[in-house]
């Protein structure tokens, strides 16, 4: 089933230049037809509306033998879930080894972060050619402790995002407002800024071939949740703003909501007509947890 052996074609061309024979829909084409036939690894223009994505971010945890321990309660927690793509983002490490452990399921594997770069002399980085061939069809970008964190900005985001789209990887486009940002009013000023990036940088076509995941600064990781009406709005607010390129790409692209999701709160963030499923960090480390947010995105 997740047996892709993705064509990499991206070895040659300089940083933001699009290799000669890069073929975006035939890539995805290629993967779709391994993956559940529901899920969202589709072209955007042959991508379920209804369809939902579940993705785990376990950031920097884990070991060999947790990992096992992990996904193997999680596998038959898991069992009878329908129309939700499921995928894990292990540390980088456990790539191969979580790839492993999910053969013959339809579960995905993606990364936590990808270079912007293609090859070369760039001590310590990853690009996303080596990812995708390590077997991951997702990869995160610029996620807000990425941003804040390792100083990544709009622009770097964006190449990164080429960078994964030229490997043919899923890129999960990670926006989100800060807590001063929200109470000075400047929400949708902030996340506009940051799709514009990425709009300048690949415009809608590309962009739409992603997935955007909405993460407010202030949720991630503090327990503290947006509500459903919170986040339905920046979800509508990015929906129109992506509307006013193209209509239909707009309307398939998955939008995911993340920040302190949890087996409890799940279900209602998930109703919300612009809310196509979530990006899990502390609950996807929990089997049970994570299994019954993944139940929670059965449209
Ligand atoms: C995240 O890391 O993307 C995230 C949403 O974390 P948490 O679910 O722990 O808030």
């Amino acid at each position: 089933m997740n047996q892709f052996t993705p064509r990499i074609t991206c070895d040659h061309q300089a940083p933001g230049e699009w290799p000669r024979d890069f073929d975006c829909r035939q890539a995805y084409a290629e993967q779709q037809e391994l993956l559940d036939p529901a899920f969202v690894n589709l072209p955007a223009d042959r991508r379920p509306v209804s369809a939902r994505l579940v993705i785990a971010n376990w950031k920097m945890h884990g070991s060999r033998a947790h990992n096992t321990s992990l996904i193997s309660n999680l596998l038959p927690a898991l069992h009878g879930i329908e129309g939700v793509q499921i995928a894990i983002c292990p540390p980088l490490p456990y790539v191969t080894q979580v790839h492993d452990l999910l053969n013959d399921t339809p579960l995905a594997v993606g990364a936590q972060n990808l270079s912007e770069r293609t090859q070369g002399a760039f001590t310590g980085e990853v690009s996303g050619a080596m990812l995708a061939d390590l077997g991951c069809i997702f990869a995160l970008v610029g996620h807000s402790e990425r941003r804040s964190l390792y100083g990544e900005t709009d622009a770097l985001v964006a190449m990164k995002f080429e960078a994964a789209l030229r490997a043919k990887l899923v890129p999960v486009l990670c926006v989100g407002e800060t807590i001063h940002q929200r109470r000075a009013g400047n929400t949708n000023a902030v996340i506009g800024a940051q799709l514009r990036a990425v709009l300048q940088q690949v415009g809608i076509a590309q962009l739409a071939q992603g997935v955007i995941a909405y993460e407010p600064v202030w949720a991630i990781g503090t327990g503290e949740t947006a509500s459903p009406a919170q986040a339905q709005a920046v979800h509508s607010y990015i929906r129109k703003q992506l509307a006013a390129h193209d209509a239909a790409a707009a309307a398939r692209i998955p939008l995911l909501y993340g920040g302190s999701v949890n087996a409890a709160n799940a279900a209602q963030l998930f109703e919300q007509s612009d809310i196509d499923g979530g990006l899990i960090g502390g609950a996807s480390l929990d089997a049970a947890a994570f299994a019954a947010i993944c139940k929670a995105a059965q449209a």
